[in-house]
């Protein structure tokens, strides 16, 4: 006989109405009866419904911040070209400093830069080639990029000092190469483009098309390095308002790409502007279970999914399907497991699947109690299932898998939960989970089978040897059978055959 017992403490339980209630935790229970007519108790999952159908439309803009755009001074040091003598000078002047930085003139260099200055103290070049010999960088403009976007905090005076007296073109190529140097990490990319945008954002460097192919190559990066606050600098600075798609999409890319943990904070986002998005409330769960969030949070998450959901009952299955895919689990998806359940209608019927691939991963992630739970429910949907009592049995035995070495065998091949699996096995032809069964107990298997060959040769022979015996052979005949029939009703009570 099955002892009534709560699967959550092993309380005893007591019968109230239709319900059967832990005396020690007050956990309600149903009871069932197997195949034998033998009672089981189960807890019954608790139906819900809620209100599905939602809409709400997309929004049409997104939050920006503008920013001020530099404006660019058209001083222009083209001047060279006029016969101006003193000009002349300068540019001659100009022209021999590249060499002698090449060649690592560096004192010479100096001396040729503070002449230029000191004739036209806002002239570009010498500026750059100033901040070329400090940096001790031979000829290559990129190189200088290069050295100040990795050295930005003390750099940037300087570059600054630079840009402020150049023409449109000299402006533009710096901040085309900012732009390619500046992915050194999330810090620097963000106070590099935290830096150039004003210069970026005026028209008379960058067309609005060049503009937005040089944000979306930055976007590219910034999603592809990972970095959070240069990825939300730039939506929130390098966006028009209307940009709500790009946005949308821009988030979903973040989002895939970074842990689930931190990937909610980018979901809530796109949520906030486009609620009824029915991938990101998917993926939002998902991240929920992923990062093991306790069951509160994700029925939460779970019904805003559901209530915009096109099919609640197919989002119901979908979601089953994604918890109960796994070979271990945990104890906030089993407590979710069991909730998330009550929302189908025919629910738990449907699941057996489901519930019996479950209860295994509970069983592997040594959630004893969750794994009786859940086995119990299987014996309400199909009472005859050895499945269901075997995971009983392991469960009681605290077993995480079938283990070769256990030392309490005698214990649990004489537990019923373990008759019960082996007579279930062996009723429905299960011979596999039988030779499994035994094998396990440490039951010889093949003496059975020997025996079972030996008495059907002991019939075989009876025929000739009566014969021969003239009939003196039937009275052995009689006793063995006598035997025999007494041995197998002495096992079949044993529920070893
Ligand atoms: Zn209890």
């Amino acid at each position: 006989m099955f002892v009534l017992e709560c699967s959550a403490c092993g309380g005893n339980l007591v019968q109230k109405d239709k319900f059967w209630v832990c005396e020690n935790c007050g956990t309600k229970f149903l009871v069932g009866q197997d195949v034998n007519g033998n009672a089981f108790s189960y807890q019954p999952v608790d139906k819900k419904t809620i209100e599905g159908g939602k809409v709400a439309p997309k929004a049409s803009s997104i939050n920006v911040n503008s920013i001020n755009v530099k404006e660019i001074v058209v001083n222009s040091t083209s001047d060279f070209d006029s016969a101006d003598g003193i000009n002349l000078t300068r540019k001659e002047n100009l022209i021999m400093i590249p060499k002698m930085l090449e060649n690592k003139e560096w004192k010479r260099a100096d001396e040729q830069i503070n002449n230029v200055l000191t004739s036209d103290p806002s002239c570009a070049e010498a500026i750059m080639y100033r901040m070329m010999s400090r940096l001790r960088i031979t000829n290559s403009k990129q190189q200088l990029i290069n050295t100040v976007c990795k050295n930005f905090a003390t750099e940037k005076n300087y570059i600054e000092e630079y840009l402020s007296v150049s023409n449109e073109q000299q402006v533009k190529s710096v901040i085309s190469l900012m732009f390619e140097n500046c992915n050194i990490n999330d810090n620097l990319y963000r106070a590099i483009i935290e830096f150039i945008l004003p210069y970026a954002m005026n028209e008379i460097v960058f067309t609005k098309d060049e503009f937005v192919g040089r944000i979306d190559t930055a976007f590219d990066e910034v999603i592809k390095s990972k970095y959070p606050q240069t990825f939300e600098y730039l939506l929130t600075y390098a966006l028009d308002s209307t940009d709500v798609d790009k946005y949308i999409t821009l988030l979903k890319r973040f989002a895939q790409n970074i842990s689930p943990d931190a990937a909610q904070k980018y979901y809530n986002m796109i949520l906030k502007v486009d609620a009824a998005d029915i991938e990101t409330r998917r993926n939002l769960l998902t991240s929920d279970l992923q990062c093991d969030y306790p069951c509160d949070k994700c029925i939460l998450d779970f019904e805003n999914l559901l209530s915009y959901s096109p099919d609640m009952n197919n989002e119901v299955v979908r979601v089953v399907n994604l918890v109960s895919n796994n070979d271990i689990t945990t104890a906030n998806r089993a407590e979710f497991m069991w909730k998330l359940l009550g929302y189908h209608p025919e629910s738990p019927k449907i699941f057996a699947d489901n519930i019996l691939s479950f209860a295994k991963a509970c069983l592997h992630s040594s959630l004893w109690s969750q794994a009786k739970k859940y086995f119990s429910l299987l014996l309400s949907i199909d009472n005859s299932n050895g499945d269901a009592y075997w995971g009983l049995c392991m469960a009681r035995f605290k077993m995480n898998k079938e283990q070769a070495n256990i030392t309490n065998r005698k214990e649990i091949f004489d537990s019923p939960e373990y008759q019960k699996a082996l007579a279930l096995y062996q009723t429905s032809g299960n011979e596999k989970r039988v030779k499994q069964l035994f094998e396990f107990s440490g039951t010889n298997y093949k003496k059975n089978i020997i025996i079972k060959v030996l008495i059907v040769l002991f019939y075989v022979l009876a025929i000739p040897f009566t014969i021969l015996s003239g009939g003196l052979f039937s009275i052995v005949v009689v006793i063995g059978t006598i035997i025999i029939i007494k041995k197998v009703k002495k096992e079949k009570n044993k529920g070893k055959f």
